[in-house]
């Protein structure tokens, strides 16, 4: 599985978020084999660490797409903690689109809206979730903000005992580069 830095960040004006990134593709890279045990997403997607720009009232700090086939994380936010529960929630989602149970399709190829199909019942259009309270109340969303956690706890737990830093250690590096 490829991880990669955006080029803005390596070599551009997002240098600010270098340090950052290359300790966000480390960890993920440290993670990603406990990641594996716990959770049964695909080998299909690649990883990419870089400044998302929020599109709505979503602040974005991490996407999963399965057409695109690749996992973000914004290295924009504040705590390494709350990286790594994105990183854990986003893996959720690729979890639901590997067994199927999330699924996305074209509803209108002439329009090109998306739908969200969940457990072949439930059908969303994009368009019609217009506030967070809604967004939040999605099941794949629910089911996402329920696990990470938990998953979280599990990625920094394993980590450390396979003789990574603390996540104590982590969480104050990470604050001060
Ligand atoms: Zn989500």
């Amino acid at each position: 599985m490829e991880i990669k830095i955006a080029d803005a960040i390596m070599y551009g004006r997002l240098k600010e978020y270098k340090s950052r990134s290359i300790m966000i593709k480390d960890l993920i890279v440290g993670m990603l084999p406990k990641a594996r045990e716990i959770l049964d997403f695909g080998d299909d997607f690649g990883i990419s660490i870089r400044c998302i720009r929020p599109k709505s009232f979503i602040a974005i700090d991490g996407v999963y797409s399965d057409s695109r086939k690749v996992l973000e994380i914004n290295p924009r936010v504040d705590t390494l903690n709350s990286v790594i529960q994105t990183f854990a929630h986003e893996l959720v989602h690729a979890e639901q689109f590997k067994q199927g149970r999330l699924k996305s399709d074209f509803a209108d190829v002439y329009k090109q809206e998306p739908i969200w199909v969940w457990e072949d019942k439930l059908q969303v259009s994009p368009s019609t979730i217009k506030d967070f309270e809604s967004y939040r109340k999605l099941p794949w969303e629910v089911e996402a903000f329920d696990r990470q956690n938990k998953i979280t706890e599990e990625l920094f737990y394993s980590y450390q005992a396979a003789g990574g830093d603390s996540m104590a250690k982590l969480v104050d590096k990470y604050a001060t580069i």
